[in-house]
């Protein structure tokens, strides 16, 4: 996506006028979104959402920052893929580095991950909200890649974690059965309730609508 630069900003569209003067929406550099005036972004007089004459001061005040965006959500995002794959004590390591899942080598640059992965983030996170964001793999069993990451909600990362368990449903009337992997779409399926279906799993009721539901051991 192509969206006209401006010192650290990137002009996203028209967000109302102000005394006849024309106002826009931008994203800055350092993820933020800012409102300024059009003829501003024009005549060069601003440059970024603010961050630049903060960062002017903190390099004056403590030395160099290198990108603006270390404590963010973004960053976070960024360094939980590496701690997944490759620190053996993280919480997370069994489902992703033991399973040999692997940040490619690119994307051992923060920069990198920011370059490919920043903006498509930040126009997700305007139009669904920051905490449904999540880096979510396509493939399984795929790394963290370029081409296998997107941006999705916490429900599609939760379909496609190893976490779901897979079960079985059998309605009892004529002992037909299926496999399913995520309840919502089982329930969906066969006109069931999604809640009812995790309680049979769960075991706290036996049938559903006919149906009897039981995790399968792999
Ligand atoms: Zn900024």
């Amino acid at each position: 996506m192509y969206l006209e630069r401006f010192g650290r900003l990137r002009k996203i569209g028209p967000f109302g006028k102000v005394n006849y003067h024309l106002k826009t929406l931008c994203i800055c550099d350092c993820g933020k979104f800012t409102i300024v005036y059009d003829f501003c972004l024009y005549n060069g007089n601003t440059r970024s959402c603010g961050c630049l004459q903060r960062e002017a001061a903190v390099k004056v005040g403590k030395g160099k920052r290198i990108h603006g965006i270390t404590h963010t959500k973004f960053n976070k995002v960024w360094r939980g893929i590496k701690q997944r794959c490759y620190n053996p004590n993280n919480n997370d390591y069994n489902l992703y580095g033991a399973r040999g899942i692997k940040v490619c080598r690119r994307w051992h640059e923060f920069l990198n991950f920011k370059e490919d992965m920043h903006l498509k983030y930040i126009i997700r996170c305007l139009l669904f909200g920051e905490r449904d964001t999540t880096l979510d793999r396509i493939d399984n069993d795929g790394d963290y890649t370029p081409e296998n990451c997107r941006w999705a909600s916490v429900h599609t990362q939760v379909r496609n974690s190893r976490r779901i368990k897979p079960f079985v449903g059998t309605r009892i009337s004529d002992g037909y059965s299926d496999n399913g992997l995520v309840q919502v779409d089982f329930a969906g399926k066969y006109g069931l309730s999604n809640s009812k279906i995790c309680s049979c799993l769960r075991g706290y009721q036996k049938t559903h609508k006919g149906w009897r539901f039981s995790y399968i051991n792999v």
